[in-house]
């Protein structure tokens, strides 16, 4: 099969020099023009305004695994000790819930906005432990939901366009899954594996979908992001990075055909640093020759 792949070696560029330890979580803000990313180990969230060029970092003063844009514009943000809102003008926070506070060697990580705009976010351990970690769901009245239990790596997760199915990477598994979505009351059931990883080509981080109903992995120590068929299970192109952990994607710029592309450098050795000087750094591939769509905002208001 992966002769057939179709490899593709467009013009990757960086964003700007900033590097960050383990960049996460890119976000498109369509009203801003900018691309905002986190930095989960530094508690950080950075942003990148493509118009004036402007960069601009706010600290959390904690670990950061995810958020989402409000419709206030404001953030909802999934923090190590729980889920908050953000003032995105002066970094004020407002506590939402703190499901986990019985696991204080878990954080959150990856998290997204379903197609109604509820805020879905899980946990893992920070100590390596496997199984401890759940998925939750945030609705506009603030009720916060359990909707999967048991993972290990909470990673991508992304809704067809349909809006009747939840992909969902519980990264040690090297699988990708499948969830029949209910939009109304956001329920998912009839769990399958709809796309497997080759070991030899890392683990699979975060994730995005395209125009095409198409999912874009990101290859965490698999030097790539790549393009997958989750009807058929199989690859069909990836664009190869000059780092090795290679973190999450999303699509931005005007008409979403730009794929941003986040990196890490935590745990590389000072060999392994000289050897790809560009890890934890924002990438951009311009007019990539595919287009996503736009982030969904969540459906209530923080301040
Ligand atoms: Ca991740």
């Amino acid at each position: 099969m992966s002769n057939h792949q179709n490899e593709i070696t467009p013009l990757i560029h960086i964003v700007n020099h900033y590097q960050c330890e383990l960049g996460e979580g890119p976000v498109w803000d369509a009203k801003r023009n900018s691309i905002i990313w986190l930095d989960i180990i530094k508690g950080n969230i950075h942003e990148y305004n493509i118009t004036n060029s402007v960069f601009n970092t706010t600290s959390v003063h904690q670990m950061i695994g995810s958020f989402a844009l409000c419709e206030d514009g404001h953030f909802v943000a999934a923090l190590q000790q729980g889920l908050y809102f953000i003032n995105k003008f002066t970094g004020e926070q407002k506590l939402i819930a703190q499901p986990e506070i019985h696991l204080p060697q878990n954080r959150f990580n990856d998290g997204k906005c379903d197609p109604a705009g509820r805020f879905w976010a899980g946990t893992m351990s920070t100590k390596d432990e496997e199984g401890v970690g759940n998925v939750y769901m945030l609705d506009k009245k603030e009720q916060l939901s359990i909707m999967i239990e048991q993972v290990t790596i909470s990673n991508g997760l992304a809704w067809s366009l349909d809006h009747k199915t939840l992909y969902y990477i519980d990264t040690p598994t090297y699988a990708i899954v499948a969830y029949d979505y209910d939009l109304v009351s956001g329920q998912i059931n009839n769990k399958r594996v709809v796309i497997n990883f080759e070991k030899s080509e890392g683990y699979p981080d975060g994730m995005t979908i395209d125009t095409e109903g198409m999912l874009w992995i990101a290859h965490w120590g698999g030097w790539q992001v790549s393009r997958w068929d989750p009807n058929t299970g199989q690859k069909l192109s990836h664009f190869k990075l000059p780092v090795e952990k290679v973190t999450s994607c999303t699509f931005g710029g005007e008409n979403y055909t730009d794929l941003y592309i986040t990196s890490a450098k935590v745990g590389l050795t000072d060999q392994e640093l000289q050897q790809q000087p560009l890890a934890g750094s924002l990438f951009v591939i311009p007019f990539c020759g595919f287009k996503g769509i736009a982030p969904i905002e969540f459906q209530g208001v923080g301040f």
